[in-house]
């Protein structure tokens, strides 16, 4: 199942240096974001040395812990965890970058040239006490640099008929164990108790996002999703003393009955529902379980509506960028792939709807595990695309921004 490194790759895109050099304009900061997520990494042994469980968040690699993800220098987040199974499991068809050890610091280095310095997240103090049902906290609870997350529900219903999750994901086969269990979905009442907790971290959390795989049952399609949602949120809202709290769910497109009880309801502030690729046909191809249950256009309009309801700048919508490029039925060149993100991305935002992409990391355990991600230059050029279509059609980037997130490219591209 491995795929092997392309000798020739370095030969045939532009490099790290020269795409900085390229794009004076572009934080190098996102730069190196954008590229470590497209490639993946590697740890030394004096990087993995450098890993403290007591203070950091940890994953198994291999026989040894690594850090759960990596913080850059201006808290810009490196999302690894997905990308290193990338780098030890198959292979990237480019090599990945390393982490290393150099005079003591911590660095990102490619080809033997240090790119910067990095971070291992830490953890916050929640993360070793356990629920009075005996749950770990960070598996009800779990924490990124500037924001708490809550995976509502461990599994994706998309994944009940073969073949009809994305094909980019990699979380159906993880997931399948939850099916149908008893903890599939978060306890509500663990949720409480692990609020009554985060009350308690200081300073650096803005915030929290919900989000999980799709529930498509109920007395329509995904009303059992947004029960759960509903149920968490209240669950959540018990630690503030307003009914509005600094939150977002990332769920299925909900149609416009639910978007309201979802906004009435909770104290929900924001709403984010992924598209994944700005192109019908490609759509269907790649996500054949979410075209199944709901068209393009019909995801769009919900989008639309939930504009209406959250009000704009509380609502975008991401996509997982590259694998419209995926063969043999993406788009065969990147200008048409470029072409056909923006012009979706106007008519999104011309109604309202921010962006976001999430680079694509091709992680072994999915459908296209052999595929190739596009070049850093295609991907510089969708995050300064969708930047500056936000700024025209005047769509804060707040929801997201770096001091909420900082997992999305484009909006961090709002503070230089
Ligand atoms: S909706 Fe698609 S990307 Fe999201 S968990 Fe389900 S299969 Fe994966």
């Amino acid at each position: 199942m491995a795929v092997e490194i392309d000798k020739d790759w370095r030969k045939k895109e532009e490099s790290y240096w020269e795409i900085k050099k390229k794009y004076p304009t572009v934080s190098p900061f996102v730069i190196t974001q954008i590229d470590v997520q497209r490639r993946g990494v590697e740890y030394t042994d004096a990087a993995l040395d450098k890993v403290d469980p007591a203070i950091h968040q940890t994953d198994p690699y291999g026989e040894r812990l690594a850090p759960a993800s990596l913080l850059l220098r201006d808290g810009t987040s490196i999302i690894t965890h997905f990308v290193f199974s990338t780098a030890k499991r198959t292979k990237n068809s480019r090599e990945p970058y390393l982490v290393d050890v150099v005079d003591d610091r911590i660095v990102l280095v490619d080809d033997d040239r240090i790119i910067d310095e990095v971070i291992y997240w830490e953890k916050p103090k929640f993360y070793d006490k356990k629920t009075s049902f005996g749950t770990p906290m960070q598996e009800v609870v779990d924490a990124r640099p500037q924001r708490f997350s809550l995976s509502v529900n461990k599994y994706c219903h998309f994944w009940d008929k073969p073949g009809q999750g994305c094909k980019y994901c990699g979380i159906g086969a993880a997931g399948a164990k939850y099916k149908g269990c008893a903890n599939e979905q978060v306890n509500s009442e663990e949720i409480r108790e692990v609020m009554q907790e985060l009350k308690k971290e200081k300073g650096r959390f803005t915030g929290v996002v919900l989000t999980g795989g799709s529930i498509l049952s109920g007395t329509e399609l995904c009303e059992d999703e947004l029960q759960a949602y509903i149920n968490a949120l209240q669950a959540v809202g018990t630690a503030f003393t307003t009914k509005k709290f600094p939150s977002q769910v990332n769920s299925t497109a909900l149609n416009e009955r639910q978007l309201t009880r979802l906004y009435e309801e909770t104290g929900l502030t924001s709403y984010t529902t992924d598209l994944e690729v700005f192109d019908e046909t490609i759509y269907k191809w790649v996500c054949p379980g979410k075209a199944a249950h709901i068209s393009f256009d019909e995801w769009k309009r919900r989008l639309y509506k939930a504009v209406e309801i959250f009000g704009k700048g509380q609502v975008n919508t991401g996509i997982v960028s590259g694998v419209e490029l995926a063969k043999p039925n993406g788009f065969a060149t990147e200008e048409e792939a470029l072409k056909a993100d923006f012009e979706l991305a106007e008519e999104l935002a011309s109604h309202g709807v921010g962006l976001k992409h999430d680079v694509w990391n091709v992680v072994p355990n999915s459908i296209f595990f052999k595929q190739t991600t596009p070049s850093l230059d295609y991907y510089v050029k969708l995050t300064k695309g969708f930047y500056e279509i936000m700024q025209k059609y005047g769509i804060n980037t707040e929801m997201d921004n770096y001091r909420k997130c900082s997992m999305h490219a484009s909006i961090n591209l709002d503070r230089i």
